[in-house]
């Protein structure tokens, strides 16, 4: 599954996840009976908001038993029978609501081996955006599903866990006038039962998990297209169709390239991608029939921006790894949820790669592994192996840990063993436990076996233990008359809080590559086992070593002050862009954790004013951003802004401000590039001459004028908001609710977070609590306000006076944890003290760990507040003098 993170100006796909909350404590199933066949029969009555189900599930049971437990909520059980033919015997239903739980007794033992349970039962197309539920269209409602990850239960009675795969057949009966879509091919399609009805049948699935089981009911309208003999359609409510373009140009591709690296060519026959109008997450890798929002799969091909474009190729790319990584082979249990959401966030990056060098993935990879670490710099960081066993403990794994580290460590173990022999070793995994279920240890166990190097001692140090590790690099010293140079690394945690104790409790097995200063070209790959380790780095005499070359290790480096100085002059053009940008987010990382003081990071990045890539750019302002709204104060806050405009106003210069025609030789990532510079410019450094441009390019777009780059248009909505008036607010309502794509919606509407005006404010606060913002949106859209300090105080007493209304519409797929997440940008300890006070009566199921994260980055800006506001005066100073 997948949702992300909006980071506008840039584009840049951040992964956050789904989240049901469901305050209630389920139990493992007992295993008495395993379940190898699912009959599945739904009449579906989209206007009476309900359905009705007929279900034969074909069991082995392995012992003689009398009760068989199944999961089940919300469910209405009418009549169940267990056996066959007449040998069928009614079964007494008593229900465990907290356990979601159904259990079924008969008068006599069953005896061991196969037996039919048959359920008749009814349930509710709920609008909790869940299990079985309504969606609402421009002009009618759909009825779609949504199962992971444990709400396959809330459809049909089931064993809802993953590791109990089975084959399913579905058939629905619905309204004349509507189509169905399910995990298999259409194979029938009658008229009836009743008059205005007809009644679809679908081929059986392969073996797979209950989670992946997918209906969608409505008048869908599809685009048709084919990837190496596979029809790929993209399904949508009517008159979107058209949106879908370049979702299914994506789909294509990215399906020929994962036949080509997969030994297992996409074995599910079609595959289906529907757009639905409301939806929890970003998207749902269901067996071949994928769902997902709107925005992650529709937008105009003619005028999407380089971040819409991406996305969708990056949401599509993820959603169909996942038919490998988690449908065909799914993990075992909740607690290796890595296996699904890691592997399929490793693997969606490759065939984006491979069709648009341009786009540099690899800096967006740096940047999410970047993610992950901070999280994972934090004391309340948890393992990527967790044991879970509710549904409100499965769904809160669903996290940067669980998906960006959980890639960042694979592409370290990759860069380790070499992309050949880890394919090799993918592949060997996938074939030995295809149609079925694996662990960790199955995982590492392969790759090491296959790779002949030792993954199964690096991966569990990794997987098992929370936390990241920071490599300080010692002085380099010259040995043996000057023919090689030496360098003693250590490893510890890396902690925000450096007194926490346990910083030096773990120790990592870390595969680390080395590049050496002057011979550029020598490339040396270890492992650091040890807590600390003297090495020879280099042949020759070096003055400085690279420690993460290739930006693929998941570690902070920390290099001795001299290594610095050395190798500051040389970033240019001895590192990568995923390098660059490694180097000063590590060097960001231990600012944050005062081992560093802020005036070395400004000396670093005023270095990064000549940035050609957009990511590594977005990076350094996203982080000047910070400074400007937390380490200045009013005196110096004027010479921050002078010093950012004078960074960036020569690249400005070469880029220019253009606001129909594109140089004909910008590509995508120099689109992108603009973006961030004049996003920087009008944002951090109040540059007059953009904020006017922006606002006057915006007017003109608004009033049906010339079209701006669209890349660039997000830039300029965001300024010209930040900068904007009532007239500007009420052009931008209008213009979300006349356009017709997705993303532009969403830019329009995001944007009026953005005002300074506190009226304004209002006005847009007070919009949460109408039907312009559907539930799915609702987190995002608070969220949002946070990030403008104007605009800060007022949402989080809004929030609080209007709990009543807005806790149902936080009850969804990860919202609790978006809204507590967003609750980070304060920066004092009465604000921190009064979200603790407020959660610890207003709680929301999922949301615990997420707040302690919040608490503890409040914390660490506070305690960064207090220390590094003066060194960024004196180094504003010095800078002037
Ligand atoms: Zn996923």
């Amino acid at each position: 599954m997948r949702l992300r993170w909006l980071a506008p100006t840039l584009g840049i796909p951040l992964l956050l996840l789904l989240l049901f909350a469901t305050p209630l404590c389920a139990q493992r199933l007992p295993p008495t009976a395993t379940p190898e066949h699912y009959d599945l029969a739904f009449v579906v009555d989209i206007g009476g908001r309900r359905f009705e189900g007929t279900e034969t599930i074909r069991i082995r049971i392995d012992q003689p038993t009398n009760r068989i437990v199944l999961n089940a909520a919300e469910i209405d059980f009418r009549e169940v029978t267990i056996g066959a033919g007449a040998a069928a015997a009614r079964a007494h239903v008593s229900l465990d609501p907290a356990a979601e739980t159904a259990t079924l007794t008969v008068a006599n033992a069953l005896p061991a081996g196969p037996a039919e349970i048959h359920i008749r039962y009814s349930g509710v197309l709920n609008d909790k955006l869940r299990g079985f539920y309504i969606t609402r269209g421009d002009k009618r409602n759909y009825a779609v599903t949504q199962l992971e990850s444990t709400d396959a239960r809330r459809v049909f009675p089931s064993f809802d866990e993953p590791a109990y795969k089975a084959t399913f057949a579905v058939t629905l009966t619905i309204d004349r006038g509507d189509v169905a879509i399910s995990n298999g091919r259409v194979i029938s399609d009658t008229p009836g039962p009743g008059s205005g009805q007809h009644t679809v049948k679908f081929a059986t699935s392969p073996k797979m998990s209950s989670y992946l089981v997918a209906m969608a009911v409505g008048d869908f309208e599809c685009l048709e297209g084919a990837a190496d003999g596979t029809p790929v359609r993209v399904c949508t409510p009517p008159g979107k169709k058209e949106l879908g373009r370049i979702a299914l140009e994506s789909a294509q591709q990215i399906l020929t390239f994962y036949n080509a690296y997969y030994a297992i060519k996409y074995p599910f026959g079609k595959l289906d991608m529907l757009a639905v109008p409301d939806f929890a997450a970003s998207a749902m890798e269901n067996t071949a029939a994928i769902f997902y929002r709107e925005t992650a799969l529709l937008a105009d091909s003619t005028t999407a921006s380089v971040g819409t474009r991406k996305n969708i190729a990056a949401t599509v790319a993820h959603e169909l790894a996942h038919q490998w990584f988690g449908n065909l082979v799914t993990m075992q249990w909740w607690d290796d949820l890595w296996l699904n959401e890691g592997l399929a966030t490793w693997m969606e990056t490759r065939p984006m790669a491979a069709s648009k060098p341009e786009w540099n993935l690899a800096v967006d990879e740096a940047r999410g592994t970047h993610a992950a670490i901070d999280l994972d710099s934090l004391q309340s960081a948890h393992a990527i192996h967790t044991p879970v066993r509710t549904p409100a403990e499965i769904d809160a794994l669903f996290d940067t840990i669980t998906y960006q580290k959980g890639a960042a460590v694979v592409r370290m173990i990759e860069r380790y063993v070499g992309a050949g022999p880890f394919r090799d070793g993918v592949n060997a995994y996938l074939q030995a436990h295809a149609y079925g279920s694996a662990t960790s240890e199955d995982f590492w166990k392969t790759i090491a076996a296959t790779s002949g190097k030792p993954v199964d001692q690096i991966l569990p140090t990794f997987i098992n233990q929370p936390g990241v590790p920071i490599i300080e690099v010692s002085p380099l010293t010259c040995t043996g008359n000057g023919q090689s140079t030496r360098a003693t690394f250590g490893q510890e945690r890396f902690l925000l809080d450096a007194t926490d104790a346990r910083a030096a409790a773990s120790v990592w097995q870390v595969p680390a590559c080395l590049e050496a200063g002057a011979s550029a070209n020598s490339t040396a790959c270890l492992v650091i086992s040890a807590p600390r380790l003297t090495l020879d780095v280099a042949q020759g005499c070096v003055s400085w070593i690279f420690a993460n070359a290739g930006a693929q290790g998941y570690y902070r480096t920390a290099y001795a002050p001299e290594i610095l100085r050395a190798l500051a002059p040389h970033v240019e053009d001895a590192l990568s862009a995923p390098e660059r940008v490694t180097l000063i987010g590590d060097e960001w990382a231990l600012v944050r954790a005062n081992r560093h003081t802020a005036a070395d990071y400004l000396t670093l990045a005023a270095g990064y004013g000549r940035e050609p890539v957009s990511g590594v750019l977005g990076d350094v302002t996203e982080r000047l951003g910070f400074i400007h709204e937390y380490l200045t104060t009013d005196v110096t806050r004027g010479q921050f802004e002078t010093f950012v405009r004078t960074m960036l106003r020569p690249l400005f210069g070469q880029l220019g401000f253009s606001l129909s025609t594109l140089p004909p030789d910008d590509n995508d990532d120099r689109r992108s590039l603009r973006a961030v510079v004049i996003s920087a410019l009008g944002t951090i450094a109040n540059d007059g001459d953009v904020v006017r441009q922006s606002r006057a390019a915006l007017d003109r777009l608004l009033a049906g004028g010339a079209a701006l780059d669209p890349t660039l248009a997000e830039s300029v909505v965001h300024i010209a908001a930040q900068h904007g008036d009532e007239r500007l607010y009420d052009a931008l309502t209008a213009a979300a609710a006349s356009t017709t794509s997705p993303d532009d919606r969403d830019l329009y509407f995001l944007a009026s977070a953005e005002f300074r005006d506190p009226r304004i404010i209002d006005r847009a606060l007070q919009r949460t609590l109408s039907s312009d913002v559907r539930t799915q949106d609702t987190a995002r859209y608070l969220a949002s306000f946070f990030d403008n300090p104007a605009a800060r105080p007022r949402a989080w007493s809004f929030v609080k006076s209007n709990w009543a209304a807005l806790d149902p519409k936080l009850r969804i797929y990860h919202a609790g944890a978006t809204l507590a997440r967003a609750l980070d940008s304060f920066c004092d300890s009465a604000a921190r003290d009064d979200i603790r006070a407020f959660f610890d009566t207003h709680s929301l199921p999922g949301v615990t760990g997420a707040l302690n994260q919040t608490i503890e980055r409040i914390n660490n800006c506070i305690d960064l507040r207090e220390k590094q506001t003066k060194p960024v005066s004196d180094w504003l100073r010095r800078r002037q003098d």
